[in-house]
């Protein structure tokens, strides 16, 4: 049957209320509890989970971990019992000849006492619950053996669908939405069409779209569900990825950016002469990587991962001398006034020696100094723009802009990046170029960003001790203190932070003043100071200049340290109740020590009560300080929603796949659909004829999706 006929069209978009042993009740539940209206949601709509219903066990045998069982007997005792709290409930005595199981029902029991018939014999098949022992199983399924023969529930395998209590008084439990999956497969089965070609199927090895629905909802064997699954999260993950390389294209056809094809003098002087230190190989390939990308007419769209202290703000600063070698301007947006200032200072010092120029950029200036600056930005007179999101103000001109920066990426928007890049006056756009220090997962990059590059410091400058990471419980404080002492003895610092509690800022400042004061006395012979988020800025200046400049050594702080702290002295880092840290926080916080040339250390002190999830998060810490490792264990740990938090919905909602637990046949998805735009963009050869179709119609269902390019 061609595709494009209508008659299947209408099958796909039927109602469900005609598709047999529905009706016009059970539609109107499925469309309000479960959002299935047509025959096509209905087919879409997976088990939860599946059963093995082939064995027959015996009750004798049932043990605490059995599970789901099927057994054979008879029903020798029906009755009706009144509960406590006045509903009625049906007990049935059930026996298989090894011993006796109760079944119980808490409604439907008229229904079931109609259709039930003493000591004939029949199969039940549930959950069964042991108490005492007692075997017991709750709203059983029950089948006359001579039933048995019926389709659906005499398969292997058994599928079980959500449901509701609401659809399950409707008769939709499990054995209903199988009696009606089995109707809809009579009716579509065979009309279930292909959506990958031949070529594709093959090369990823795919079984038929036809056969993994059909087994997805009626598995012959497990290998066979094994096999359907695959097929089903391959081919969500492909349509997406399709998606993403159109959108790349598009853009890369769309905006056109300056050739920056030279290596001038301005670079080679720098390079020759002022390079602070060698570059690592990580950043020499990620370096000659944004080359091969500004050297072309198609806008580079590339992001740069790379852990704390990996060294990307030089790799940007080459990148802007580059640009700069070309004649172009660049821009650099910072997510916080500290780090802009930061930037800014560091790099203004690189560059004088050049005689070149940058401006700072930021809320905090005054108005003049804003405006000198933004003078200097469209005369030319200076070569970069360094801030915080002033940048994307409208006032904010160029002579020529080239080439966009963005540090720290997560913490803006969309549509805020592209504000920074799309500042020209030309219809040629800036080359934008995104830094970020955590490291988002590489599953994660493939599925978000498959419209942009990926580049990966993944070396740190030579000389660094990776950083000793161990937990203690409080039955060991006494060592901990012991520990940091002698490290004092030695002549260094050491941090002590304290964890947010969300709910009240006033139960951290207790906790992180009483910690203090207790520190104080224990280390009485140590200056100790304290800096929490409540101070003044002048009163926190203070206090971090004295541990600045060693006059006091520990530290006392609530949360977060603030960034660009850099005292390469302080050799210890102990973080109490670090359960209650999120991975990243932690990592961060780690990554405060370890800056000198000495060993370092960080402790996290476990609270009394620490949840399953706080254990692993502590022990992730301790086995890795590989900030990928720590990533990707941290969206197994959260999962893809909580880890990117709200601003990122870049991510259709997969109804199998998981890019957590599905990686492989993500990167299999991907490497195909991306050949597949590679080879045949706009999908015209015969046999590439259903994945156009197919594709035409996920672009319509994801429309909102499709417009984010
Ligand atoms: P991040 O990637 O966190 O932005 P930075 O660019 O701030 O890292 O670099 C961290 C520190 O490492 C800085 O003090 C920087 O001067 C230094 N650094 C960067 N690259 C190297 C290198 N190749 N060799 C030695 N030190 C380096
Ligand atoms: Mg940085």
């Amino acid at each position: 049957m061609p595709h494009d006929s209508p008659y299947m069209n209408q099958l796909w978009q039927k109602d469900i209320t005609y598709l047999k042993k529905v009706g016009p009740q059970r539609a109107e539940a499925l469309k309000k509890e479960l959002n299935l209206r047509t025959y096509s949601d209905l087919l879409h709509y997976f088990p939860r989970k599946y059963a093995d219903r082939s064995q027959v066990t015996r009750i004798a045998d049932i043990h605490y971990e059995t599970g789901y069982v099927t057994l054979v007997g008879r029903i020798e005792k029906l009755e009706n019992i009144q509960t406590k709290n006045g509903r009625s409930m049906l007990k049935a005595v059930f026996s298989d000849g090894s011993g006796f199981a109760e079944l119980v029902w808490f409604e439907g029991a008229k229904w079931v006492q109609q259709s039930i018939k003493i000591k004939e014999e029949i199969a039940i098949f549930g959950k069964a619950a042991l108490y005492g022992n007692t075997v017991q199983i709750t709203h059983p399924e029950m089948t006359t053996t001579k039933e048995e023969n019926e389709a659906a529930n005499v398969l292997k395998i058994v599928s079980f669908y959500p449901t509701t209590a609401k659809m399950e008084r409707l008769g939709l439990d499990a054995k209903g939405f199988r009696t009606i999956m089995v109707q809809l497969m009579e009716e579509m089965g065979s009309h279930i069409e292909e959506t990958l070609s031949d070529a594709i199927r093959q090369q990823h090895n795919l079984v038929s779209r036809k056969r993994a629905l059909v087994n997805v909802h009626f598995p012959q064997s497990w290998e066979q569900l094994e096999a359907s699954l695959r097929r089903i999260k391959f081919e969500e993950f492909f349509f997406f990825q399709l998606m993403l390389a159109a959108r790349r294209s598009s853009v890369r056809v769309a905006h056109h950016s300056p050739m920056m094809g030279k290596v001038g003098p301005i670079f080679n002087e720098f390079y020759g002469k002022y390079l602070p230190f060698e570059l690592t190989g990580a950043q020499k390939r990620v370096v000659k990587e944004i080359r091969t990308d500004i050297r072309q007419s198609a806008q580079m769209n590339r992001l740069v991962q790379g852990d704390v202290g990996s060294g990307k703000t030089i790799v940007a600063l080459l990148a802007m001398l580059l640009a700069k070698d070309n004649g172009y301007q660049s821009a650099m947006m910072a997510p916080t006034e500290i780090l802009a200032e930061q930037h800014f200072l560091k790099i203004s010092a690189m560059i004088e020696p050049l005689g070149l120029k940058a401006v700072r950029v930021a809320g905090s200036q005054t108005a003049a100094e804003r405006r000198k600056a933004l003078e200097m930005l469209i005369s030319g007179e200076a070569s970069f723009a360094i801030g915080t999101h002033a940048l994307i103000e409208d006032t904010v001109q160029y002579q020529n802009l080239g080439l966009a920066i963005v540090d720290e990426q997560h913490k803006f928007g969309v549509m805020q990046r592209a504000r920074l890049w799309k500042k020209q006056n030309t219809d040629l756009y800036a080359h934008n170029l995104i830094m970020t220090a955590t490291p988002i997962p590489r599953t994660l990059a493939m599925s978000l960003y498959g419209d942009v590059d990926v580049s990966v410091i993944d070396e740190l400058p030579p000389g660094r001790k990776p950083i000793q990471t161990m937990q203690f419980k409080e039955s060991r404080r006494l060592e901990v203190f012991g520990f940091i002492r002698r490290e004092l003895e030695k002549g260094r610092q050491a941090y002590v932070v304290y964890p947010l509690v969300e709910e009240s800022e006033k139960l951290d400042l207790l906790a992180a003043t009483q910690g203090f004061e207790k520190l104080a006395d224990i280390f009485k012979d140590y200056h100790v100071g304290i800096v929490h988020g409540r101070m003044k800025a002048d009163d926190k200046e203070f206090e971090m200049q004295r541990f600045i400049k060693k006059e006091s050594r520990i530290l006392v702080s609530t949360t977060v340290i603030e960034v660009g702290v850099d005292v390469p002295n302080a050799s210890v880092m102990l973080i109490e109740n670090a359960e209650r840290f999120g991975l990243s926080q932690l990592h961060q916080l780690r990554g405060r020590v370890g800056r000198g040339g000495e060993q370092s250390y960080c402790l996290l002190m476990a609270g009394m009560k620490v949840s399953k999830e706080g254990k692993k998060r502590l022990q992730v810490m301790c086995d890795t300080s590989d900030g990928f490792k720590i990533s990707e264990a941290d969206l197994q740990l959260r999962g893809p929603g909580d880890f990117l938090g709200t601003r990122q919905s870049g991510l259709p909602e997969f109804q199998l796949a998981s890019i957590v637990d599905d990686a492989d046949i993500l990167q299999e998805a991907r490497e195909a659909a991306f050949a597949l735009f590679a080879e045949d963009p706009h999908l015209l050869e015969p046999q590439n004829a259903p994945v156009k179709e197919a594709y035409a119609a996920y672009l319509q269902k994801n429309a909102a999706l499709a417009m984010l390019a």
